[in-house]
């Protein structure tokens, strides 16, 4: 029999890795997502061949102090949650920290960032989870993080990567949402030089349905508000003859988190009734605000999935502010422009 050992945390993290870091999309998402916890008000993300080649993350958010820059790296290490109690009332993106030493594991990464505005900052070089250099360097307030030759140490795992065009529309449709779910924030997304998004940062959310969308789509989009003493919802809905054949152009932001939810899209389809066509879908950027305790994000590594406290309350406040902003049984179709 062969002897039970505790895996060194090197390995760990290449095992945690291969469920954190599943696509380049996944390394955007964490580092984004990174940037928004660091209260960032510019992020802007660079990525060379769909993100298997360099993936960068540039925020103007709080920074890292120099000497916890090597922490930030270890597995479990997080600045976001304190005990216990604080894991069922989660108000960060971030929490479990895996991220940052998961994506070390299988990448090459440069990480400079300072906390101050004094020039001063520190960088650390990490490859395949094996620091490489660190030390004190000139940087401007926030965080860089240069994520280059992903996955190069798991080569069964770069196998299974798709095309560039295929790696890259994962990452846009992220960015796309992470923008609806922050207007607040002036997002950028350059691919292989060329700009794929921009938004202001004004706090305006139509202007990043228009920056995402088009000034045409922006323009039939109608907004939505409601709210229960446990939950309020404001974003845009589509009027009904603006409609895409799938549900992607669906985006669900909860405490400002892009999510998936079966039930929120049940909810909101059930608001448009029969005013939508057969198997057609609305434009939607919608954000659910509620008390973090009424929320549980730890379902899955990714945290794609939560589970809502008060399902029946939030399925029907959805579905009556839907139904309420189209005036359905009022609503009479626009004749098709052509
Ligand atoms: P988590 O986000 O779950 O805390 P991560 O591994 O993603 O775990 O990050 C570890 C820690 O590193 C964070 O808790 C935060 O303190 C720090 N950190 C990471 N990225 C940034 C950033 N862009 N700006 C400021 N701090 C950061
Ligand atoms: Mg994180």
């Amino acid at each position: 029999m062969a002897t039970i050992r505790v895996l060194d945390e090197q390995l760990a993290n290449q095992i945690a890795a291969g469920e954190v870091v599943e696509r380049p999309a996944s390394v955007v998402k964490e580092l984004v997502e990174n940037a928004v916890d660091a209260g960032a008000t510019t992020i802007d993300l660079t990525i060379e061949e769909g993100g298997l080649n360099l993936i960068r993350v540039i925020d103007n958010g709080s920074g890292i102090q120099p000497d916890e820059v090597e922490t930030a790296f270890q597995r479990h290490a997080t600045s976001k949650l304190l005990s216990s109690a604080d894991l069922f009332r989660i108000a960060s993106l971030g929490f479990r920290g895996e991220a940052l030493p998961s994506i070390a594991a299988v990448a090459r990464v440069e990480c400079i960032s300072s906390p101050t505005a004094d020039g001063l900052g520190y960088r650390l070089v990490i490859e395949g989870g094996t620091i490489k250099h660190q030390g004190p360097v000139n940087s401007q307030q926030g965080t860089e993080m240069s994520v280059r030759d992903l996955f190069y140490n798991t080569p069964a795992r770069l196998k299974y990567m798709k095309s560039i065009q295929t790696e890259l529309g994962h990452i846009s449709d992220y960015m796309n949402r992470i923008a609806l779910a922050h207007p607040g924030i002036a997002f950028t997304l350059r691919h292989n030089g060329n700009e794929l998004l921009r938004t202001p940062g004004t706090g305006d959310r139509l202007q990043v349905i228009a920056a995402v969308y088009g000034t045409s789509a922006a323009k039939a989009m109608l907004p939505i508000s409601a709210e229960t003493p446990d939950y309020n919802l404001n974003g845009y809905i589509s009027k009904p003859d603006l409609t895409r054949a799938n549900r992607n152009a669906i985006t669900i932001v909860v405490n400002g988190r892009y999510i998936r939810s079966f039930l929120v899209n049940q909810a909101l389809l059930q608001g448009y009734h029969t005013l939508l066509p057969i198997n057609r879908y609305p434009l939607v950027a919608l954000e659910i605000g509620m008390h973090p305790s009424l929320l549980d994000v730890n379902v899955h590594p990714s945290k794609m999935e939560v589970r809502f406290s008060k399902e029946p309350e939030l399925r029907a406040l959805i579905e009556q502010a839907v139904r309420k902003v189209l005036g359905r049984d009022r609503y009479i179709p626009e004749p098709a422009a052509d």
